[in-house]
């Protein structure tokens, strides 16, 4: 009798140890949030290469790496700011962003600020209105496409009577060598941007005689220049502020713009000044925003005091107002 009490006992200790154990496993397993968390956990520790005999390869990394712009829609004549998201930081120099505009055939200058890397796509007047695309390349495979649309903007039609005695100097040998002038001028640019604010006007109480890329027919016939930049009449001596902190590039005489000066101000984005009266800077000077770097005149091709102004990315001229409305550097900065 006792023994069978005896088993009895230690049949129901062994049902109440085995009961006592089991009841946490399965009270967590039960907790919802947690137990999809522990599953997974779970799961993951077994595929890991530690816990398991077979050998697996690696994965490659699949490179999402893709070109982000901020709005879908441009004009003829603004930046296409673009920046480089989801690349993969040791792979950095192995990526090209590509567009199919015609005038950028060129795989674009990818700068950094803070880490992030960016591209400025600039769109010239000529820029058809259409769909286009800007397309990430690693090692030449085409990795990510994005697309944004160019539309039409009016540009002003002037008629002008220019001087004969201008007309005859405006020979392909002259307008040859300005060329060459302004494009030397802007061949190198800092990788970094020297100024950190909105671009400023660089007359003030000035009023527009020409807009951006107006179209200009000469002396009634067919012949068509387009005005790369902003024509701002002030009295003749008016003192000339740089529009933004950067490096004097080009301080000197070109046959049409006269006395002209350029400013590299980083990340490809240069300022020019023509018909100049006087110039206050020299090639290789550091400048500040706001600093007076000459008087307005009307050297060169110019019929009356005013100041020509330009912004161009690298050699293609964009809207000034581009870069004074806004600061370009918040549309690249994370
Ligand atoms: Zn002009």
């Amino acid at each position: 009798m006792l023994k069978k009490i005896f088993y009895a006992l230690i049949t129901a200790m062994v049902i109440w140890l085995v009961y006592t154990c089991l009841i946490p496993i399965n009270k967590e397993e039960n907790k919802p949030v947690e137990t999809s968390n522990k599953l997974s956990e779970k799961k993951i520790s077994t595929t890991s290469p530690s816990s398991t005999k077979i050998s697996k390869k690696p994965k490659p990394k699949i490179d999402k790496a893709y070109a982000y712009i901020p709005d879908f829609k441009y004009r003829q004549g603004d930046v296409v700011p673009i920046k480089l998201k989801n690349f993969i930081e040791e792979d950095f120099d192995k990526y090209e962003i590509k567009s199919n505009l015609a005038s950028q055939v060129a795989p674009l200058k990818v700068y950094k600020i803070n880490k992030h890397p960016f591209a400025l796509l600039a769109l010239n007047s000529d820029t058809m209105p259409d769909i286009y695309k800007v397309e990430v390349y690693k090692d030449d495979k085409l990795l990510n496409t994005t697309i944004f649309e160019v539309y039409k903007r009016d540009f002003e039609i002037q008629h002008l009577a220019i001087n004969k005695s201008f007309e005859a100097k405006k020979t392909p040998e002259n307008l040859k060598s300005d060329k060459d002038i302004l494009d030397n001028a802007k061949v190198k640019t800092s990788p970094t941007p020297y100024f950190s604010k909105r671009f400023i006007y660089p007359v003030k109480d000035y009023f527009v005689t020409t807009s951006f890329q107006a179209i200009r027919f000469v002396n009634n016939t067919n012949i068509v220049y387009r005005h790369s930049g902003i024509d701002m009449a002030v009295p003749m001596g008016t003192k000339i502020e740089v529009s933004n902190t950067g490096i004097v590039t080009f301080a000197g005489e070109t046959i049409s713009g006269g006395n002209t000066i350029i400013v590299d101000h980083g990340i490809g984005i240069f300022t020019q000044y023509m018909h100049l009266n006087k110039i206050y800077v020299k090639k290789g000077q550091e400048v500040k925003q706001g600093e007076i770097i000459g008087e307005v005149g009307t050297t060169g091709f110019s019929t009356g005091a005013h100041l020509h102004f330009d912004a161009c990315i690298e050699n293609t001229y964009i809207d000034p107002e581009q870069l004074i409305k806004y600061n370009i550097l918040d549309k690249l900065k994370e």
